[in-house]
């Protein structure tokens, strides 16, 4: 066994910055805390080569006093907590004093900066080395980070593309800049702004700068205090669900934190306004006395514990659907257009008609996403059996499932949505794999994203979205622009159909051709088809019928479900007792 030996200082910060410092926007992020810190009003961070090259946070804070400098690359220097007590009482976002030692292990870092009343300073801390020199420097903080990793070559090549690297920087500056609307960031790649953000202590002004007006337009605010929490910001409308859950956002006293417990309630909140599967877009902020906050759980500070959680989840339950039953759930456009093209009085879009439906329905729909076909088990053994008898619709029950009497003495229920969709996804399906015609959209769409998300807008994504008929091109920072759809989303909203593809994309990695074109066929099924509680005339219910035995596989929808189930005259006999007679 080697003898043990105390590390040296360069080595036991380089372990440190494993934990801490993975990415460039790890950088970004402990940085920018300290900024914060130091109750800095405005923050602009540069990137360079997606922070390879070279990262600058520039802070308008109280800066840092010359005798002091050297010391704030020490590790375990702070000057944020001085006792024990302190650490349960954290108010600050950063109290180890392991950031500024971590990153000029793997980095080489300059500095200037400048309190009220004093001179200006600036130093470098290269390869351990601390050089001090004065410098004319106003008020606050700038620290250049430059050659990330460059003495870790291993954590350098487990770095992603640029784009990748940016969007997770995006990410990182976007989710504490909602945490901090009083503060004005802005943030630059390679010199171009990506966004930038007032400052003016308005959460709902901060959400536009960010992810623009669509968003703004489909928030409702919720305000709630009790004796432990005040619960602060803004719930998505329907408007504005997503696949997953990026969109949900909470922030513990000004820092933003994953808190699992708290989000699962959040989406329990949600349950009965928006599909099982799909995931609210929510900004929320907690205030909470500090001392009832563990955040020292984790390196990063991202995962914090507090007791009282459970409480909090029982507020979010109740409060939740109570902010949301506030809003009308007028449905409103979630695409800025250009012009808005002119739509009769009854000519509905058919988003509309959805939501002129008893909520109850609308939202007990399975979810779309599941579109696996599942063959199931057949209810007739030989289709052609069925197709020789008369099958006579009679009226429906609960307007959902038709009833029709068989000439051979017994009868069928048929789900009339099931049976839609079955007919439905077997046209799309066609109409798809055999001849994808295309239509240029007189009025091209235009959808807003956040930053992080237009970075996934790969060329790579913009073929695979020509493969299911969708033409588009990336338009200004923050927009896509639709110019083509396929030809069969005429007969109803394309806009159901961009909005789910476009997600479909941009939240599966693994999403092949294949597999979208399947999901495509399924999603424009589902939102095609008649739902439950809607009314059909008997001529309808004869074609709807007629159709799904001319389909290829009638037993079932495109989820698997049933679509027609049959009673024979002998169930119907024995169920009455009839039977012998
Ligand atoms: P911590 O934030 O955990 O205290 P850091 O290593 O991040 O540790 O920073 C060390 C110290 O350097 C801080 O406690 C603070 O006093 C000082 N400091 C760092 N960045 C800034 C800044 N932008 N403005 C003012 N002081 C700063
Ligand atoms: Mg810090």
């Amino acid at each position: 066994m080697a003898k043990i030996i105390l590390l040296d200082n360069e080595l036991a910060n380089q372990i440190a910055a494993g934990e801490v410092i993975e990415r460039p926007a790890s950088v970004v992020k402990e940085l920018v805390e300290n900024s914060l810190d130091a109750e800095a009003t405005k923050v602009d961070v540069f990137i360079y080569e997606a922070g390879r090259k070279k990262i600058i946070i520039q802070d308008n804070g109280t800066g840092i006093p010359k005798e002091q400098l050297s010391l704030a690359f020490e590790r375990h220097a702070t000057s944020k907590i001085h006792s024990v007590f302190d650490l349960f009482r954290i108010k600050t976002l950063g109290f180890r004093g392991e950031a500024l030692p971590s990153i000029a292990s793997i980095a080489k870092i300059s500095v200037e900066t400048a309190i009220k009343g004093s001179s200006g300073v600036s130093a470098t801390m290269i390869e351990g080395n601390f050089k001090m020199s004065a410098a004319s420097s106003s008020v606050g903080t700038k620290i250049t980070v430059e050659e990330l990793f460059y003495n870790t070559p291993a954590r350098l090549k487990y770095l992603k593309l640029d784009y990748t690297e940016n969007a997770v920087t995006l990410d990182v500056l976007t989710k504490i800049a909602l945490a901090h609307p009083q503060v004005s960031f802005s943030l630059y790649f390679d010199d171009k702004l990506r966004f930038k953000t007032s400052g003016r202590n308005d959460l709902k002004e901060t959400i536009m700068n960010i992810y623009g007006l669509t968003h703004v337009k489909n928030l409702l605010p919720i305000n709630v205090s009790t004796t432990d929490f005040k619960i602060s910001g803004f719930l998505g409308n329907t408007n504005l669900v997503r696949a997953n859950r990026y969109g949900i956002i909470t922030n513990l006293n000004g820092r933003n934190v994953y808190m699992p417990k708290v989000q699962s309630a959040i989406i329990e909140g949600y349950h009965g306004f928006i599909a099982p599967s799909r995931f609210p877009f929510v900004i929320l902020n907690f205030e909470i006395e500090p001392e009832l906050v563990d955040v020292n759980v984790h390196p990063t500070k991202k995962e914090v514990r507090f007791s009282k959680e459970d409480k909090l989840r029982e507020i979010l339950i109740k409060e939740i659907p109570l902010a949301l039953r506030h809003d009308e759930f007028i449905p409103q456009d979630t695409y800025v257009k250009a012009s808005e093209p002119s739509v009769l009085p009854d000519e509905k879009p058919y988003e509309q008609m959805l939501f002129d439906l008893p909520r109850t329905e609308l939202f007990s729909e399975l979810p779309i996403n599941d579109v696996n076909e599942k063959e199931v088990a057949p209810l007739f053994d030989n289709k052609e059996a069925f197709l020789l008898q008369d099958v006579t619709p009679i009226g429906t029950l609960h307007q959902t499932y038709i009833i029709c009497e068989t000439s051979d003495g017994g009868f069928w229920l048929v789900d009339q949505h099931a049976a839609h969709e079955r007919i439905n996804y077997e046209r799309f399906q066609k109409a798809l794999n055999e001849n994808l015609h295309t239509r240029p959209l007189l009025v091209p769409v235009l959808l807003s994203f956040s930053h992080a998300e237009m970075a996934l807008f790969t060329n790579e994504v913009i073929d695979l979205l020509k493969e299911v008929g969708l033409e588009v091109e990336v338009f200004g920072t923050n927009d896509i622009r639709v110019k083509a759809v396929p030809n069969y989303t005429h007969e109803y909203d394309e806009h159901i159909y961009i909005q789910d593809i476009i997600e479909q994309v941009l939240n599966d990695k693994k999403l092949n051709q294949q597999l979208l074109r399947t999901n495509a066929i399924a999603t424009m099924a589902c939102k095609a088809s008649i739902k439950a509680k809607h009314y059909l005339s008997k001529t309808e219910m004869s074609h709807l019928i007629s159709e799904l035995l001319r389909s290829e596989n009638p037993y079932s929808c495109p989820h698997g479900r049933p679509t027609i189930i049959k009673f024979t005259k002998y169930e119907l006999e024995k169920m009455f007792k009839r039977t012998g007679t």
